[in-house]
């Protein structure tokens, strides 16, 4: 049986967020988490509500906000000594909630 295009992605997800050390190196290059001074808005926070929304199924509104707000602009990841494809899980999240109704009502004051 061919397995589900969410299951699929749910793997990569799974492996890429799994490398994670939480080791805080990509935060200071991260423009929203500058801005924002707030965790939620840099990658590790990203990367970490991923990981639980992903693995524990665990949501909630902060998921929706740290996860539409990344602008991709993949500075995280000249930092990540880890090599982790942070923009590409960030999207594939963001494909996820979005065939689960999730969209972005309007954006938080970042
Ligand atoms: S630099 Fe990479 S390994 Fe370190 S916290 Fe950020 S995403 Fe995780
Ligand atoms: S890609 Fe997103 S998480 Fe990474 S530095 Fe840019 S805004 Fe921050």
């Amino acid at each position: 049986m061919e397995r589900e295009e969410p299951e699929i992605i749910k793997e990569f997800i799974e492996s890429e967020v799994s490398k994670c050390s939480f080791c805080g190196f990509c935060e200071y290059i991260c423009p929203t988490h500058h801005v924002s001074n707030d965790r939620v808005y840099s990658p590790r926070g990203r990367i970490n509500l991923i990981k639980s929304l992903v693995l524990e199924g665990w949501f909630n509104g902060m998921v929706e906000k740290s996860i539409y707000t990344c602008l991709l602009c993949r500075a995280c990841e000249y930092e990540c000594p880890s090599n982790i494809s942070i923009v590409e899980v960030i999207l594939k999240t963001r494909y996820l909630l979005v065939g689960g109704g999730v969209r972005l009502k309007s954006l938080p004051p970042v």
